[in-house]
């Protein structure tokens, strides 16, 4: 069975010529999800799953390079056949600030709405609230064949490490390079801590500032994590355990 995940898109604020914001498909013995629909994600999720047939869609956070194209995939979802509503796990912030795009239709009339701690597929969903400027959600994904987590956007804090505990994969976001601080985003070395920290076997980086040097944020993060990196780009596939 294929256990993988996609990059959809791996650049923070706004997308790249190329790339996309943050985004990713998880696709784990025929159960699709979606971590996250930022900027031209979705044009990417429907050349992996043309028929837009989702197990669950689940949304960090409400700022745009996160959720801007939920809208999108409501859209799909409304205008294509009928079929029961999607599994949504998003904060009442995403809800409001993407169902205002719509003049005539509710969210709700194709995602069913749900909250953190839930199950899908094969997957125990649970979730951490991390430091952002908005209510972000750290996911765990658990199963028989093990665990991975996602950040989301977020500064440091001791929770993380919670979130990512011994994950076989552990995606987290690194905005910063060099010494720059900030406590709702991390650089690359405060991601690396956060991988030692949490016992995980891979670290993915990801929510790359645009135009940023990618390969200086993978030598930072290699200062402070000893297993291997791996650096988000668009359409990476990736093995899950
Ligand atoms: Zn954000």
């Amino acid at each position: 069975m294929t256990r993988r995940l996609v990059v959809l898109g791996s650049c923070g604020a706004r997308p790249e010529a190329g790339r996309a914001s943050s985004g990713f498909l998880v696709e784990y013995d025929g159960a699709r999800i979606v971590l996250d629909l930022g900027y031209g994600t979705l044009p990417r999720l429907l050349t992996h799953v043309p028929d837009a047939a989702l197990e669950a869609v689940i949304i960090t956070h409400e700022h745009a390079d996160h959720c801007v194209d939920l809208h999108a995939l409501y859209r799909v979802l409304r205008f294509g056949p009928a079929r029961p509503r999607v599994p949504l796990f998003a904060s009442p912030g995403v809800l409001q600030r993407v169902g205002a795009l719509e003049v005539d239709g509710d969210l709700r009339d194709v995602f069913d709405v749900r909250e953190f701690p839930g199950s899908v597929g094969p997957f125990r969903l649970s979730s951490v609230q991390l430091p952002h400027w908005v209510p972000n959600s750290g996911v765990r994904f658990a199963s028989a064949g093990g665990v991975f987590a996602y950040t989301g956007d977020a500064g440091p804090s001791p929770e993380a490490a919670l979130l990512g505990e011994g994950a076989d994969l552990f995606i987290v976001e690194a905005t910063l390079q060099g010494g720059d601080q900030s406590p709702y985003l991390r650089n690359a070395r405060q991601a690396g801590e956060l991988a030692t920290a949490a016992g995980a076997r891979r670290l993915m980086l990801t929510h790359f500032w645009p135009d940023s040097d990618r390969s200086v944020s993978a030598l930072e993060a290699a200062e402070t994590f000893a297993g291997e990196i791996l650096v988000a780009s668009e359409d990476l596939v990736v093995t899950l355990e």
